[in-house]
């Protein structure tokens, strides 16, 4: 069994549902309401897990009720808690989600997930060097991601950093990371405004960037490629990003050809979109070899 290590946010997602969205000094009655774990790094740690890796989460929630509901789900999913630590007096990360006249409209509060620091990162070094690859995203400390890389460096431990949400990344750690995974606006954000094709052949083999339904461009060394996703009809795309990075590390880790890693990647990717929710579309390796057949 591949072991994954997972620095990265967990949070509770309240999502809520309404006709009309209130604009400023509004109220309206909304349809629904539900609670649901997220964040990107329990996400991924789910993801990875489902597909089946040993996978242990380095991360913090708060000392409240969510921060329970929170460890019991990755325990649920069989993720390996011994690294998140409630933190005394903090909230747990939250995502405050209104789903209206077909869009989401989103505010993250971070809680917990900013004391995700370098040195509590440094308390779990030994997960690190005992994994096959680490994943990494953006919505812990910028100075966590940067110490992160740099000790992925010092061991000679493979890093997926999945740069979401976009913000700006130094060069050392680009340079640092094994591989990167942005979105389409996350690439723009982070090589702003620079030619595409340019910046894949700077990268091969390292660079990928998702395309939505159309799939995953790479640059492998010789051309620039678009491995195609599947045809699906997509329910909601919540969690496809991902359920993509962690299918890329399972099947990296497991030595994978690049090919073989991108369709293992957007074939778990797209069987997520046809279920609701992020954690709740995600598929069990069984589904994704099943797909294959
Ligand atoms: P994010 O969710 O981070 O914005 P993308 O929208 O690029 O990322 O989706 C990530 C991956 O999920 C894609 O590369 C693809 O494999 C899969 N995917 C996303 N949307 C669809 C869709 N409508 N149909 C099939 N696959 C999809």
């Amino acid at each position: 069994m591949i072991k994954i290590a997972v620095v990265g946010s967990s949070s509770m997602d309240l999502v809520v549902t309404s006709a009309k969205r209130p604009i400023a000094g509004e109220t309206v009655l909304g349809d629904s309401f539900i609670t649901v774990p997220g964040g990107k790094g329990a996400n991924q740690a789910v993801a990875a897990a489902r597909l089946g890796a040993e996978v242990t989460m380095i991360g913090c929630v708060g000392d409240d009720f969510y921060g329970e509901i929170i460890l019991e789900n990755l325990k649920k999913n069989h993720v390996n808690t011994k690294c998140v630590e409630p933190v005394t007096g903090a909230m747990s990360g939250t995502a405050h989600i209104t789903l209206s006249e077909g869009d989401n409209s989103i505010i993250v509060v971070k809680g917990a997930n900013d004391f995700i620091t370098p040195e509590y990162v440094q308390k779990a070094k030994k997960i690190i060097e005992e994994s096959d690859i680490v994943m990494v995203q953006q919505e812990i400390p910028e100075e966590t991601v940067l110490y992160l890389a740099e000790l992925c460096e010092k061991l000679q431990k493979r890093l997926l950093l999945n740069p979401a949400p976009a913000r700006k990344i130094s060069e050392a750690v680009i340079q640092q990371s094994s591989f990167i995974t942005p979105n389409e606006h996350e690439f723009e954000i982070l090589f702003g405004g620079r030619d595409r094709t340019e910046v894949l052949t700077e990268y091969p083999n390292k660079l990928f960037i998702t395309e939505g339904k159309n799939g995953v461009r790479y640059f492998d060394g010789h051309e620039e490629k678009v491995v195609p996703s599947f045809v699906v009809e997509a329910v909601d795309t919540t969690g496809a990003g991902d359920t993509f990075n962690a299918a890329l590390a399972v099947a990296v880790a497991e030595g994978k050809s690049f090919d073989d890693c991108l369709l293992f990647a957007n074939r778990a990717a797209s069987i997520s979109v046809t279920k609701l929710g992020a954690q709740g579309g995600m598929p069990t390796r069984e589904e994704v070899e099943r797909s294959f057949e």
